[in-house]
């Protein structure tokens, strides 16, 4: 056995992973990356189907994210941010604010839901995103919106004991105040003495959803569903309940667009926009968790897809909501380096501010916040995304996936292919005329995605749903060669080929 391995083995501890399985068998120790192949001790080589668990955009060894770290290396790797600035976090606040209030989006994007008595018209406000506080991933982008909208809630006078509601299947990270955000009982459960309490709302899981009236079909649920959105009627009768306990809601959390580690769920247009301006309109905050979707992962909007102009980079802007918060990490660095950020507004900000004296300081932060490296390699990364070969790019990548995803509607234990952007999830099913479920023991999911690692593609499942999260740098080859392994594996877990 390589000795790199051995020492994993004996030593590391992984996230996520039964340690038992895990010692089994020898790991794949990566070696080197470029674009979107990966390799290992043996120089075997894999694509990166999910951009290293969703963070990596422009590919790895990118040649301007390497100079730009370089560069501050040669200057400084980190100092404090604890009392003093530094070049990078300062201009790279500056981009980072410019880039979330994008001047017309709103006008831009108008989505086609159906006005009904529960849909109120979203009020198009001036909040704007003006203030950065840097962190270091995104349970800590997540805690810091927590933190922050928690304390704004009290010192505005509006709740004593802030309540915050999050979406059924919602993932907002791992430490403790993220956790008790999320809803994935597997996850999170076991850890409910430790947690406050915090109330969920359905998802509008279109697939799954009990007020979709249509039968299968071989499509996106979202294109076929028959429903009156009762999804965003819920959100409603949440925030009216709520209000007639006489504690109504602080918070609304939210991942825009698409829930990730809940199953890669897309949530249909309009959707965003009706349930954010019904809690806007019962005073509560926005929360938008963009750690999975922020930088340009959820692409453009269909109608869109050949605007050049119209490549927004953050989920919301879709439905042209304006959050409170916004919370970023994974990507920002071009999925380099963990560095993270929770962007929000002026209002916010001041209501922090007071004499020292009167102790009304943000009491949080991190030893690396604000790192100089990290924000480096965000400002290249950033640069790269704005510019018009990556804009062209994400787009003709974003419709290949859509075309090359085609594929695997003719496999049977294919359930739903459902695309956002850059982002895909293929739900396996046992039969997709019943959309009987797996059973997660069975662990389809894990199965196919290591008959995948054989076939020299890499990616991880979110239980039975499988992820296609390719850096945006991948060829329409090597596309090709991820969809093809993925439809292989499929076939071959399910019929034994
Ligand atoms: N929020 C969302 C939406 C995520 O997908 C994740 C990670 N998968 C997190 C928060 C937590 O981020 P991190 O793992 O960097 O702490």
């Amino acid at each position: 056995m390589n000795t790199l391995a051995r020492l994993d083995l004996e030593y590391i501890w992984h996230p996520f992973t039964q340690m038992r399985e895990w010692l089994k068998r020898e790991p794949i120790v990566i070696v080197e990356g470029r674009g979107s192949v990966l390799r290992d001790t043996r120089g075997r080589e894999y694509l990166d189907a999910n951009s290293s668990i969703w963070t990596n955009l422009h590919g790895h060894n990118h040649p301007n994210i390497n100079r730009a770290i370089r560069r501050q290396l040669a200057k400084i790797a980190h100092c404090s941010a604890l009392g003093l600035a530094n070049e990078p976090a300062s201009l790279l606040a500056k981009s980072l604010v410019r880039a979330a209030n994008p001047p017309i989006y709103d006008l831009r994007f108008t989505i086609d839901a159906p006005a009904g008595p529960k849909t109120r018209k979203s009020k198009i406000d001036n909040r704007k995103l003006s203030k950065v506080f840097f962190s270091d991933d995104g349970s800590t982008a997540v805690e810091v919106a927590l933190k922050l909208a928690y304390e704004f809630t009290r010192r505005s006078g509006r709740s004593r004991q802030p309540r915050f509601l999050s979406v059924a299947g919602a993932y907002h990270g791992d430490t403790v105040g993220a956790v008790a955000l999320g809803h994935i009982d597997l996850f999170h459960k076991r850890y409910s003495g430790l947690l406050f309490k915090t109330d969920e709302v359905m998802a509008p899981y279109c697939y799954r959803c009990p007020f979709n009236r249509a039968r299968p079909e071989r499509e996106d649920a979202r294109e076929y569903r028959q429903c009156r959105w009762e999804c965003v009627s819920k959100v409603e009768q949440k925030f009216v309940s709520r209000k007639k306990r006489g504690n109504p809601y602080a918070s609304f959390v939210f991942e825009p667009i698409m829930q990730g580690a809940a199953g890669m769920i897309p949530q249909p247009a309009g959707w965003l926009r009706q349930v954010t301006a019904i809690a806007r309109s019962h005073g509560a905050l926005l929360v938008a968790d963009e750690v999975m979707t922020g930088f340009g992962r959820t692409g453009a909007p269909p109608s869109q897809i050949s605007n050049l102009e119209s490549q927004t980079l953050f989920a919301c802007h879709h439905e042209g909501v304006r959050p409170d918060f916004l919370c970023v990490a994974k990507g920002m660095t071009g999925g380099y380096l963990p560095m993270a950020a929770t962007l929000t507004t002026q209002e916010i900000f001041d209501a922090f501010l007071g004499e020292y004296e009167d102790f009304k300081t943000f009491f949080h932060g991190h030893s690396y916040t604000a790192n100089p490296l990290g924000a480096a390699a965000s400002l290249a990364s950033l640069e790269l995304l704005q510019s018009a070969e990556s804009i062209r790019v994400r787009a003709r990548l974003q419709e290949a996936m859509r075309r090359e995803l085609q594929s695997l509607w003719s496999l049977p234990n294919v359930g739903d292919v459902r695309q956002t952007g850059l982002i895909a999830g293929i739900e396996l099913v046992r039969d997709w005329r019943t959309r009987e479920p797996l059973d997660l023991r069975e662990r389809a999911g894990v199965r196919v995605c290591e008959a995948m690692a054989r076939r020299g593609v890499l990616t991880r499942p979110v239980g039975n749903v499988i992820v296609l999260m390719p850096p945006y740098c991948t060829t329409p080859a090597q596309l090709r060669r991820m969809v093809g392994v993925m439809h292989a594996s499929i076939d071959g877990c399910f019929n034994g080929r």
